[in-house]
C-alpha cells in the first residue's frame, strides 16, 4: 500500500528521546514506525501512540543483528514503498567506557558498534527507499559530546565528559553525516546532526536540564525540514555545534 503521507523509520523508539520524536512527528501527521528490538516494550510504545489515536506501527530492528535491519527494509518496501524520515536514534553508553588510557576496549568495541556502525547499517539498508521519497529527510541524533572540539576547550561544559567510546561513536556518526550530505548533494535527501541537549533518560541515569519531550523538538524539526533545507550540519539548539 503506498500512503499520501509522509513515512518515518524512528530507531530506539520504545522510550526516552525516540519515543517522543515518534510521538511529535505522529501528531504533525507522520504515520511512525517504531524500531525497537524488544517486541514487549515496543508494543508498549506502540500501545502508547495508538491510545492517543496517532498512526504508528512498529517493527523489529537491533542495530547489532543486520538481518532485522534487512528484514525491516524489506517490510517498510513491502507496506509503504518508500520511506520519507529516518531518524538514528537508538545509541547506548557503558558503565566500562571511560578515559582513552583506561576505558575496557569491549566497551568501547560495544559502543562503536550500535551508535556508529548500527546507524550506518540502518542508513545503507534505508537508503534505497529514502530515494524513492520526493524530498527524504535523515536525522542522526549526535551529542556535543562527539565534538573534537569541545573535546580539546577547558572552558567547554563537556571538556570533562572523558568518555572514549561514547564521544568517538558520535564524533564517527557526524562523519557519516558529512560524508553522505556530500554524496547526496543535489539530490532532494538532506541529513543532519542533531544533539538534542542534556536529556533525562534512562541513557543519563535520569539526570539532565530537559524532559524527553524536550530533547526531542529539535530532531522533529530537522526531520521536518521543508525545501532548501542545509544540509550536512551539526546543530544543537542555541545554533550549530563546532564539528
Ligand atoms: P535511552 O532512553 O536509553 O533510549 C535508547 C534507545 O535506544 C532505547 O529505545 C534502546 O532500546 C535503543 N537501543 C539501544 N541499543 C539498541 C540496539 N542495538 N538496537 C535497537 N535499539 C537499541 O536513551 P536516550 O537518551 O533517549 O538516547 C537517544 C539518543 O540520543 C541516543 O543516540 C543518545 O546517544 C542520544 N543523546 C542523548 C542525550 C541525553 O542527554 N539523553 C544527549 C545527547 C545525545 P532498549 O530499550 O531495547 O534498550
Amino acid at each position: 500500500m503506498i500512503s499520501s503521507h509522509r513515512i518515518a523509520l524512528v530507531t530506539g523508539a520504545n522510550k526516552g528521546i525516540g519515543l517522543e520524536i515518534a510521538r511529535q512527528l505522529a501528531q504533525a501527521g507522520v504515520v511512525v514506525i517504531l524500531g525497537a528490538r524488544d517486541a514487549g516494550r515496543a508494543k508498549a510504545a506502540l500501545d502508547d501512540l495508538l491510545s492517543q489515536g496517532l498512526k504508528a506501527q512498529a517493527v523489529p530492528l537491533d542495530l547489532d543483528d543486520h538481518a532485522s535491519i534487512a528484514a525491516a527494509a524489506e517490510t517498510i518496501r513491502a507496506e509503504h514503498g518508500r520511506l520519507d524520515i529516518l531518524v538514528n536514534n537508538a545509541g547506548i553508553v557503558d558503565a566500562a567506557d571511560g578515559p582513552p588510557g583506561t576505558a575496557s576496549l569491549d566497551a568501547v568495541r560495544r559502543i562503536m558498534e550500535t551508535n556508529f556502525i548500527g546507524a550506518l547499517a540502518v542508513t545503507q539498508a534505508m537508503l534505497p527507499l529514502l530515494r524513492k521519497a520526493p524530498a527524504a529527510r535523515i536525522v542522526n541524533l549526535s551529542s556535543s559530546l562527539g565534538s573534537l572540539t569541545l573535546n580539546g576547550d577547558p572552558a567547554s561544559p563537556y571538556y570533562a565528559a572523558r568518555l572514549i567510546g561514547y564521544n568517538a561513536s558520535k564524533a564517527a556518526l557526524n562523519m557519516l553525516t558529512v560524508q553522505l550530505a556530500e554524496a547526496l548533494r543535489g539530490t532532494s535527501i538532506v541529513i543532519n546532526s542533531v544533539s538534542p541537549g542534556y536529556v533525562k533518560t534512562d541513557l543519563t541515569g535520569q539526570q539532565g536540564f530537559m524532559s524527553a519531550e524536550e530533547g526531542a523538538r529539535l530532531p522533529v524539526a530537522y526531520a521536518l525540514l521543508g525545501e532548501g533545507a542545509v544540509s550536512g550540519r551539526f546543530v544543537e539548539a542555541s545554533g550549530q555545534t563546532p564539528w
